[in-house]
Order: structure tokens, then sequence, then C-alpha cells
């Protein structure tokens, strides 16, 4: 069975990164590897800077900001490739640059075709990405395959975060790679870019690459999905923001996506989902350091001594709180109100519920003057910006009791707004203002992880 190996845009930022990647796949080379890899690091937000100049009439702008991207892949190949293979490798990134000025000039400014040259001229960051790594991999012995992932993903039209067409992108992306797997080659294909059934490019969400390695690790199906980043798997905190933070050894898959959902971006939210539905072990590695252990990501639930696992918040957060007395004892009131946000297309994170009032949590808060606007409606409704959500995750959070009034001793001086223990029992989630979470996560940490601490 193949092993998905997928490595994130720190992992390919350099010559000497694209180095290790092709020394790790070399060195898995008997377990039959399919490579995922994302854009070199910048590359994406460089595009996207790009798209945006361009869609703002600055079209010039936007095509000179980019020579320096194009630049770098060719000095990284020209380190890595043999003359020819750099020349065969510079060619395609100069043809891409023609074809993405020529998406600039043209299309950028149209706004109904905003997103789709968006996802357009994203997907050159990856496509170039995986092209190299495809060039380095025969060059270092290991016989490789470029795969244009928008062959096996397929997906909706929802550009900029299109959602897969699950039973059509499992088919095609077997049928795609199961006879280069056979033929003894291990594919190369770019993350995070799709198409739609006509064939136009779609993307998959930022971060999303490791939404592709899941998916194709369930098509496979893959006997294990690895994620290579830059850190040792996942930490017990944001190590940005926790400087001790510890590599958690293992997590079950429902802990994992609580972490990924309530943000911690070592992995994309999504990426347990197909791994659950064929029971595949995911590995979070670091491709700076491949001798150390990293995470597994499975189907145990098991309990540590600490009770919990990790700590995850998110910043940017907004909340809003609809109160009515017409509540009280009514039906249908619940439905109606989230029916605007389904109207709006708006994610709601966090619901906690009171007799009179719903109070609830907003990542993509671009609808809500109109949503604010129906909401009233139903009640009054008020806005709160600028919160953050964090969650302490962890099995051992069932059945132990005295976790809230840690957690709440721990940051009594920080104002709580909205408090959710979530349905699965394994996540104690709950708002606080957005200037004060660093310092929040950092006391948590130290109550849960601290040296003398024990759950
Ligand atoms: P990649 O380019 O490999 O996809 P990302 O930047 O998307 O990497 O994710 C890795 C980063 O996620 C780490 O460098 C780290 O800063 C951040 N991160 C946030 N929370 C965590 C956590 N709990 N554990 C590990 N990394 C985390
Ligand atoms: N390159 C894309 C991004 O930066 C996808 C990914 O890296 O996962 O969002
Ligand atoms: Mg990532």
């Amino acid at each position: 069975m193949p092993t998905v190996m997928k490595f994130g845009g720190t992992s390919v930022a350099d010559a000497q990164a694209f180095e290790n990647v092709a020394r790790i796949v070399g060195s898995q080379r008997g377990t039959a590897p399919v490579v995922v890899v994302s854009a070199m690091s910048g590359v994406t937000d460089a595009l996207l800077a790009a798209t945006i100049a361009a869609g703002e009439g600055r079209a010039d702008e936007a095509i000179a900001s980019l020579e320096q991207t194009f630049q770098r892949h060719h000095k990284t190949a020209a380190e890595l490739l043999t003359p020819s293979a750099a020349a065969a490798f510079t060619k395609q990134v100069d043809n891409s640059a023609h074809q993405i000025k020529e998406l600039l000039s043209t299309s950028a400014d149209n706004p109904l075709r905003r997103r789709p040259t968006q996802d357009a001229v994203l997907a050159y960051g990856e496509t170039l990405s995986s092209e190299l790594i495809a060039a380095l991999l025969n060059e270092r012995g290991t016989r490789a395959q470029h795969v244009d992932a928008r062959r096996c993903i397929l997906t909706d039209d929802e550009y900029t975060c299109a959602l897969p067409l699950m039973p059509d992108t499992l088919f095609k992306a077997h049928d795609v790679l199961a006879p280069v797997i056979e033929n003894g080659l291990v594919p190369v294909l770019g993350g995070f870019i799709a198409s739609t059934a006509e064939g136009t490019t779609t993307t998959l969400g930022r971060g999303g690459s490791d939404y592709t390695a899941a998916l194709i690790g369930a098509a496979l199906p893959a006997h294990e999905i690895q994620i290579w980043t830059d850190v040792t798997g996942v930490l017990t905190a944001d190590p940005r923001v926790v400087a001790a933070a510890q590599t958690v050894e293992r997590l079950s898959y429902a802990e994992a996506s609580e972490l990924a959902y309530f943000g911690a971006k070592v992995l994309h939210p999504k990426t347990i989902q197909p791994a659950i539905e064929g029971t595949i072990p995911v590995r979070i590695c670091n491709s700076h350091a491949p001798e150390q252990v990293g995470t597994l990501v499975g189907p145990q639930t098991e309990t540590t001594d600490r009770t919990i696992k990790a700590i995850a918040h998110k910043s940017g957060v907004t909340t809003v709180q609809i109160s009515s007395a017409r509540m009280l004892g009514a039906y249908g009131f619940l439905r109606a109100l989230f029916e605007v946000f389904e109207r709006h297309k708006t994610v709601v994170d966090v619901v906690a519920t009171s007799e009179v009032s719903v109070s609830l949590s907003l990542d993509d808060a671009s609808a809500l003057p109109v949503i604010v606007t129906e909401l009233e409606q139903l009640g009054t409704v008020r806005v709160e910006k600028g919160c953050a959500i964090v969650c302490v995750v962890g099995e051992g959070l069932r059945g132990t009791p005295g976790i809230a009034a840690r957690v709440f001793s721990a940051i009594s001086d920080i104002n709580v707004t909205l408090i959710s223990q979530g349905a699965s029992s394994i996540n104690f989630t709950f708002a606080i203002e957005e200037e004060r979470v660093e310092e929040a996560v950092r006391r948590l940490h130290d109550e849960f992880f601290g040296t003398q601490k024990r759950g």
C-alpha cells in the first residue's frame, strides 16, 4: 500500500530544503511514496498580492512584483539540477510567467472573473514546485513522474475554497495514480489545486495542500498520510506563542480535528475527515529534522495523565449575540436564526445558548452587515469584533472534573464571553478579547504543561 508524503511550503523554501525532501522521499522508496507538495514558501502570498493589485487596475505593478518569484525558481533549479534539466525547468517557469502575465492583464480586473482568475494564477505556485521536485527526484535516483493534481481532485465551482466532489475525486485519483505506482514511479502532485468537472482550475482554500494529501490517501488507499512541515508534529500549543511547547506523541482523529479547526495551523481543518473514512493514520513530521519522532494521529482514544493534550487558539474572530424574549418556549426560532447564516454562506464555529439568547462566533465576517440586518428581525443583536477563541483539547476531558475550574482560575482576570464544551466532550472552548489571547494561552500552557503539573 502506498504512503502519501506531503511537503509544505517551508519544506521547499530553497535548494537545501528541496534536497532534504529528495533525501526523505528516497529513504522511503520501498513504501511506494506518492508526493504532494505546496508552493515554495511565500509564493502563494506573492501570487495573491499580484492578483489583488491587478484587480485594482495595477496590472503592470502586479506583473513587475512577480519578477523576483520567477527568479527564485530559476536560481533554485540552477542550484539543484544538471544544466539540461535546469534549462527545461527554466523554460516551464518562463511559460508560466507568460501565462500569469496574460491572466493578470486580461481578466483580473473583471469582477465576474476575479475568483476564477485568482485560482488560475495561484495554481502556478504548486505546479512549478511539483515539477521541480519531480525533476530533482529523477536526478537523485528516485524515478518520479509529475502528475497534474487537477486530473485527480474534482471540485464544485466555489473558486478560492472549492469543495471536492467526493465519489468522483476518489475514483479519478485512484484511476490516474494507480498505473503510475504500478510502473514503479513516484507520482508527484501539487497540493491545493483542483479542477471543476469542466476542467477549470479551482483551489481548496489556503493551507489546502494537507487536504489534497488526505484526499489522495483516501483514494488509493494509502497505508499512511505523512504531513512533513517545519515543526516536529503537533505541539502542545502554537510554538510562535509558547516557546516551550512540546510534541504530542499521539492524538485521536477527534482531537486532531478539534485542534486544527480551532487554529493549530499545522493541519488544515479538513485533513482528518478523509483519513477517518479509510482509518488511515496521519503522521506529522519535521522535514528539517526527519530523525525526530512527530505526532501520530489515528483512531485510538487514549488519555494521558495530563488530561489535556494541547491548546489551540485563533484570532480575528467575531462574536454575535442575539437576544429575544420570543425564544422562550418557542420552537423554530433557532432554525430561523441559523438559516440567516446559511443564506449568506457563513460558517458558525462555536455556539452557546441560554433561555433568551444565542451567542456564536464567526471566522469570516464579510457578510456580517447583511446578516445583522436580517437577525434584527429576530431580536436584539450585539456584535463584538476583535475576539479570539481558545480551545483546550484532550480525550481525558471526558469524565475529568475540575478542568473548567483550572482553566478559569489560570485566566481569572481575563473576561470570557462565550463558553462551550463540545458535544464530543473532548474540547473546552471559549472566547476572549484578542489582545489578551497570547497571554491566556501561555498561562494555560503553564497550568497544564508546566514542569510540575500533572492533570
Ligand atoms: P506548511 O507550510 O508545512 O503547511 P504551516 O505553516 O501551514 O506549514 O504549519 C506549520 C506551522 O503551524 C508551524 O510552523 C507553527 O508555527 C504553526 N502551528 C500553530 N499551532 C501549532 C501546533 N499546535 N503545533 C505545531 N505547529 C503549530
Ligand atoms: N500554497 C497554498 C497556501 O499557501 C497551499 C498550502 O501550502 O497548503 O495556502
Ligand atoms: Mg500548512
